[in-house]
């Protein structure tokens, strides 16, 4: 029988139970560990070994899988779930002949509820507003806890992928100005959502909220740094639901310590879990969730469907995953 690796055993039940009916399934054990802290990912020679004794594999964000990793691979399917592929070094992928199918599309809108969420949540003083009730002390700001207003506000999207869209569609209905800073142009989602292409530069200075919704990638690294942040108004957000590393964070701690801006929000973060002894604990001015954007019952589950059809489809039909990050595997762009 064919062997499937699995990083996880914590992913939502329906990836066992499918694939057991057609593969042996080689399950990594996190029980007690969140799926995406470093402490849940098998270390990179047991990837490696599992990855050379296995047919295909499912991992995640956590699992760092490099040129070595792969080297003298068997598997014929490497499924992340995940959107952000990040974690892979897909040309070594694309070189060794194995397609990644990753989980675009199905988080999109619970991501961007997020988003909107994590707005809110920093501007409206949700979450101080929770702490300080509990802490006994509200009755000084009982009515008079002041936040930002969102309605009718700027806001700036980086990086008007699936997600940036998604969140530019509900900062409609707060009839936001939106503008965007984006890889590509978007001439069509312009016209159906009045969004406005701006240079960098102009979307950190005019933005209210900054929503990163880019891919980490090294043109990205570190693309919110210290330069772009002087330049943001001082009543500004930056909210992050993409990758940590798209911010230089020592950059944010001065920025949100110095109050160059007015908070942040942020899901994401360059070493994740966030170390209990990370600055940005110390800041008030900041709201801080444990990347949970796509935490939702049906949306994990979505991602969890489109792993096990992406591997059946591979592995049984002979046919590509539901989506593929390297398409070049199959002689496509
Ligand atoms: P997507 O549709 O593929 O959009 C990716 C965006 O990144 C696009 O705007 C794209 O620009 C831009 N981009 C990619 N490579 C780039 C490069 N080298 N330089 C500049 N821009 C680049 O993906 P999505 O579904 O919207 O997801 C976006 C990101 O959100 C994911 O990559 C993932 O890291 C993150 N995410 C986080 C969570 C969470 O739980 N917090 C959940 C889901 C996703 P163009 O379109 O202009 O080319």
């Amino acid at each position: 029988m064919r062997c499937i690796f699995i990083s996880r055993s914590t992913f939502p039940r329906i990836i066992y139970d499918e694939l057991s009916k057609y593969f042996q399934l080689d399950v990594w054990n996190n029980d007690g560990i969140g799926m995406w802290s470093k402490k849940a990912a098998p270390p990179p020679d047991v990837l490696k070994r599992k990855f050379s004794e296995c047919d295909g594999a499912v991992v995640t964000i956590g699992d760092k899988i490099t040129e070595d990793t792969l080297g003298g691979a068997k598997i014929r399917i490497l499924a992340t779930y995940s959107v952000g592929f990040d974690h892979i070094d897909l040309h070594a992928a694309t070189r060794l002949g194995i397609p990644v199918a990753y989980t675009p599309e199905v988080l999109v809108e619970s991501v961007a509820d997020f988003a909107i969420g994590l707005m809110l949540g920093a501007a409206r003083r949700i979450v101080d507003g929770d702490k300080i009730i509990r802490s006994g002390n509200a009755e000084a700001v009982w009515g008079e806890y002041m936040g930002d207003e969102v309605w009718g506000k700027t806001l700036g999207i980086l990086g008007l992928g699936n997600i940036g869209i998604a969140v530019a569609r509900r900062a409609a209905a707060f009839k936001m100005r939106t503008i965007y800073w984006s890889r590509h142009r978007k001439p069509n989602v312009e016209i159906a959502l009045g969004v406005l292409p701006v240079t960098l530069d102009e979307l950190f200075s005019q933005s209210d909220y900054l929503v990163i919704t880019v891919a980490l990638s090294p043109e990205t690294r570190h693309l919110v740094n210290e330069d772009r942040l002087k330049l943001m108004k001082k009543n500004a957000y930056v909210i992050n639901i993409a990758r940590g590393a798209v911010i230089d964070t020592p950059a944010l701690i001065k920025a949100l310590r110095e109050e160059w801006i007015r908070g942040a929000a942020l899901d994401v973060y360059e070493d994740e879990p966030l170390p209990t002894n990370s600055e940005l604990l110390s800041l008030k001015n900041i709201v801080l969730t444990p990347h949970i954007a796509s935490a939702s019952l049906d949306t994990r589950n979505n991602m969890a469907e489109i792993i096990i059809k992406s591997i059946i489809n591979v592995l049984i039909h002979g046919k590509p995953p539901i989506y593929t990050a390297n398409p070049e595997v199959y002689g496509r762009q």
